[in-house]
């Protein structure tokens, strides 16, 4: 991502701190930066080991807490991936994954269709609902080209 890029994030997310009441200080500044640098829905140990670079002294704890709260006021999503350790989305746009269930990867993308999905009566009735994604499962291009052909990828079409 471009510097412009990421000041433009970090207004973003200057402007959500104080929404929130959040302080702003250099170390929430350098995790989230961070983050934003990392894309493609890093982990707690991604983020740590990237924010470590330039703040030797910060712990892991430290850095899973703030990510923590981050993603309680909105300003990141926590992604489940099926298997292995959270992950966290820091783009703040519409957008909807697809899981790969062989190696793990998150693949965002985008599809009208999906965003103007409506939602059933009785969940907007009774909950207040905040975001809303689609999720794909199945296997990426690269494992599935691994796949021998004797196995077929068992695509699901909807
Ligand atoms: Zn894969
Ligand atoms: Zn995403």
């Amino acid at each position: 991502m471009q510097q412009n890029g990421i000041n433009n994030c970090l207004d973003g997310f200057i402007e959500h701190c104080k929404k929130h009441r959040l302080k702003i200080t250099p170390q929430r500044c350098a995790i989230y930066r961070e983050m934003i640098k990392l894309r493609h829905h890093p982990t707690i140990e991604e983020i740590f080991q990237a924010v470590s670079r330039e703040l030797t002294n910060i712990s892991y704890d430290t850095v899973n807490r703030t990510v923590g709260m981050f993603a309680r006021i909105g300003l990141i999503d926590v992604v489940k991936a099926q298997s292995g350790p959270r992950r966290f989305d820091t783009d703040p746009r519409l957008h909807h994954h697809f899981y790969c269930l062989n190696c793990g990867t998150i693949i965002d993308f985008d599809f009208e269709d999906y965003d103007n999905l409506s939602l059933p009566e009785d969940m907007k009735k009774n909950h207040s609902i905040l975001s809303k994604r689609v999720v794909l499962n199945g296997l990426c291009k690269n494992c599935r080209e691994k796949k021998s052909p004797s196995s077929p990828p068992g695509d699901l079409n909807i």
